[in-house]
């Protein structure tokens, strides 16, 4: 093998850690396992403890979301998502789900994000963990339209798009948060495989996700960089230095509130 070593900091851009039997113990592990973490909720009732048990943390830090799969049926929590979008830095799960469970609440859905964009845009200076499921244009166009000249930070998480929706992506100043999970499909290898390294993160999406037949944990971020390799010729050291570059330059100034 060639390339650098695969070290830490290693990078979980999108994790659920409140939703780990023992939330305490999962921040504490990326703390001894070195990787940055950035740990999305799926409903802004989570935001306190979330807020909380990070604000201490060296590598994890907690976005404040509304999840699109929940937003229909927790309609009533976006006043409190508003009320605490000022103290929150990051921002997510949010974003659109076309998929075929949740397509009836795409007008909710919609407004919801559009609320979110044009927040961020407003107060400026937020990093946005962003669903799209079946839903990859419409997420950009609303990005397009209602985050100018760039306000805020976009990463993609989980994206399934086409090649030229990734490039009008890159275009845009998006980042790609990828998983060992998606790249189990040839197309999707195909579609990583395409994308500028230096556009290239990772994540787990865990408990969502699987590693060894159990719920994937940060560290096993690990898979995502042996995939990513794979499917871009690399090797896995070489691609964990790239997303460590890219982390540090998406982060810009916060990346020294990361340890970075
Ligand atoms: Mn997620």
């Amino acid at each position: 093998m060639t390339g650098a070593p695969m070290q830490p900091p290693l990078a979980d851009l999108h994790c659920h850690l409140d939703l780990y039997p023992d939330h305490a113990a999962a921040i504490r592990e990326c703390e001894r396992d070195g990787v940055c973490a950035l740990t999305v909720t799926t409903t802004p009732k989570a935001w306190p403890r979330n807020r909380d048990l990070t604000s201490s943390s060296r590598h994890v830090h907690a976005a404040l979301g509304l999840h699109p799969q929940l937003v229909a049926e927790r309609s009533s929590e976006i006043g409190l998502w508003q009320e605490y979008f000022s103290e929150a830095r990051y921002i997510g799960e949010v974003g659109l789900d076309g998929g075929p469970r949740f397509y009836r609440s795409l007008d909710v859905q919609r407004q919801f994000f559009e609320l979110v964009l044009r927040a961020c845009a407003r107060e400026g200076g937020k990093f946005i963990t962003v669903h799209s499921v079946r839903c990859t244009k419409e997420v950009l166009d609303m990005i397009e339209k209602h985050l100018p000249a760039r306000t805020a930070r976009v990463v993609l998480h989980w994206f399934t798009g086409s090649k030229s929706e990734a490039r009008r992506a890159v275009d845009m100043g998006c980042y790609f948060s990828v998983n060992a999970d998606m790249l189990r499909k040839a197309q999707h290898r195909d579609l990583v495989a395409s994308l500028p390294s230096d556009r290239v993160l990772t994540e787990t999406d865990g408990p969502f996700t699987q590693t060894a037949s159990r719920p994937a944990r940060p560290s096993d971020v690990r898979a995502a960089l042996e995939s990513i390799a794979v499917c871009r010729g690399s090797d896995a050291g070489t691609v964990a230095a790239a997303v460590r570059t890219n982390l540090i330059r998406f982060l810009g100034d916060e990346a020294q509130a990361w340890a970075l």
